[in-house]
């Protein structure tokens, strides 16, 4: 994807102005992202970005301008948008275990839609809504019976703490339409995601197409939004092979333009809400080999950043069998063998990749992670054995932004 001599000069120029390890993001690569997304979908979705996938406030705020919705999971996602510049009214809200505080304060705020996960939920913000002298636009989160096999992580069909269960939506969704200050505007499904096959992202789309219908014929809606929970996959490891987007849109245009043409949905936004396929590959995470060991035959390079900054490089956030992330050492080379990579941590857990095939690797070297722009730095226990924060860097057009979040910046 990447021009990897380009992005070495800028990853080299990084390390040097700021020190690693560090986290690098090409918003110049995002943009090309966007850009590929709308134009093979013709632009029939409008975007929601998942903050969850990289909170980072100086990349919240670069999407700002290039991206209509954003998704938060709790309410200090909210914080950090609103200190990012995006209006609560552009917001999207879903989570399992919202909170009372958390809804009172997203209502309160103005909030865009809420999307409701429980009847339970359901009841607890009407009367915040009717507390606040406001009637709360919703979306019913719906859990799908099924979900096609691709899906990395999948959660269809299984016990799940996601969402209305489609098989027993139909004793749910009427108390929830009953309630006078909550508004109806919307469905979501977001059921599966990391998939690689255009196939089975088409299928999972016509699962969503059969339940938006099937609600929404039933009780009369006429949807503003329906939500896509997008399920596109990137590359990790190096068996992967990218998505083809242009061959998953071609596989599911028509139907979208079908459902558009039924009356109910004439004027229904349709929305991909997605993370990793629009930051993931826009990211890599820079650490330096601090020194190298040989250890009973293998040889093993002890790097400045390990699972404390990357846990998902290091295997140990939800992979079964350790696979390398795809990493190169900046500069290149020519391949020489097999290497370790540990972090600086005192756990054996701290590998960042192992039996890696590079080229000679010593003291000073740089490695780049790719793919690291999403569920990289969010996703890691940085408190865990006290090492500084790695810095974060936003790099657009050839310049180099600092946008290293403080610690213990969760936004209150
Ligand atoms: C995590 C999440 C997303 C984003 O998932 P990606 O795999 O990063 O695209 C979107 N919607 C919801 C509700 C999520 O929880």
């Amino acid at each position: 994807m990447h021009n990897i001599k380009r992005a070495d000069a800028i990853l080299t120029q990084a390390a040097e102005d700021f020190g690693t390890p560090a986290y690098v993001y090409f918003a110049d690569y995002i943009e090309e992202r966007i850009a590929q997304i709308d134009a093979a979908f013709g632009s029939r979705f409008t975007l929601s970005y998942a903050v969850k996938s990289n909170p980072n406030p100086g990349l919240l705020s670069w999407l700002e301008t290039r991206i209509a919705n954003l998704d938060i999971s709790a309410i200090g996602e909210m914080r950090l948008g609103v200190r990012s510049g995006w209006k609560p009214e552009r917001m999207s809200f879903t989570g399992p275990g919202k909170r009372d505080l958390e809804l009172v304060e997203a209502i309160e705020a103005g909030l865009g839609e809420l999307i409701v996960e429980s009847v339970d939920e359901a009841i607890r913000a009407n009367r915040i809504a009717a507390e606040a002298g406001r009637v709360q636009d919703i979306m019913i989160r719906i859990a799908p019976d099924q979900v096609p096999k691709g899906f990395g992580d999948q959660m269809a069909g299984r016990p799940s703490a996601f969402g209305i269960d489609y098989e027993t939506m139909h004793d749910e969704i009427p108390q929830i339409l009953a309630l006078k200050h909550l508004r109806v505007m919307g469905l979501h499904v977001y059921s599966g995601t990391q998939c690689l096959v255009s196939e089975a992202i088409c299928a999972n789309y016509r699962t969503f197409m059969r339940i938006f219908s099937e609600i929404s014929d039933r009780y009369d809606l006429k949807p503003e939004k329906l939500v896509f929970g997008s399920g596109l996959g990137i590359p990790y490891f190096e068996k992967d092979t990218a998505l083809d987007l242009p061959a998953t849109a071609a596989g599911i245009v028509d139907e979208l333009d079908e459902l558009r043409a039924t009356p109910r949905f004439s004027s229904t936004e349709l929305v991909l809400e997605l993370g990793r396929y629009l930051v993931g590959e826009a990211g890599y995470f820079l650490t330096r080999v601090t020194r190298v060991k040989e250890s009973r035959g293998t040889r093993i390079a002890i790097c400045d950043g390990g699972m404390n900054n990357h846990l998902p490089a290091s295997g140990n956030f939800g992979m079964v069998i350790h696979r390398n992330y795809r990493m190169h050492k900046v500069g290149g080379g020519t391949p020489a063998g097999k290497v370790n990579l540990a972090g600086p941590l005192c756990t054996p857990l701290d590998k960042i990749g192992v039996g890696v095939e590079l080229p000679p690797v010593e003291a000073g070297d740089l490695i780049a992670v790719h793919s690291s722009g999403a569920y990289g730095l969010t996703a890691s226990p940085v408190y865990f054995i006290s090492h500084d924060l790695p810095c974060e860097i936003l790099v657009e057009g050839g310049q180099l932004q600092d946008v290293t979040r403080p610690l213990g910046d969760i936004c209150r």
